[in-house]
């Protein structure tokens, strides 16, 4: 079930809005990525692998509504 939802999941980062603050890193670094300056990224790759909770988790957390899941 897990899985499946993975697999549907679309995942974004809008970097108009990141700050850099990296609580995305911290609760699922395998989808979200930091630059070397500190801003993130989305591993799509990693993005059906990944347990969907912690995505949605990561999203909730960003302090600047920068994340996006659909
Ligand atoms: S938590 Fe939000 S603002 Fe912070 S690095 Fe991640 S996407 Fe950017």
């Amino acid at each position: 079930m897990a899985e499946q939802e993975g697999l549907r999941m679309d995942v974004r980062v809008d970097s108009s809005k990141c700050q850099g603050h990296g609580r995305c890193n911290t609760l699922c670094p395998e989808v979200f990525v930091l630059d070397e300056e500190g801003f993130a990224t989305v591993d799509s790759s990693a993005v059906a692998q990944a347990d969907p909770a912690r995505i949605h988790s990561a999203a909730a957390n960003c302090p600047e509504n920068a994340i996006t899941v659909s």
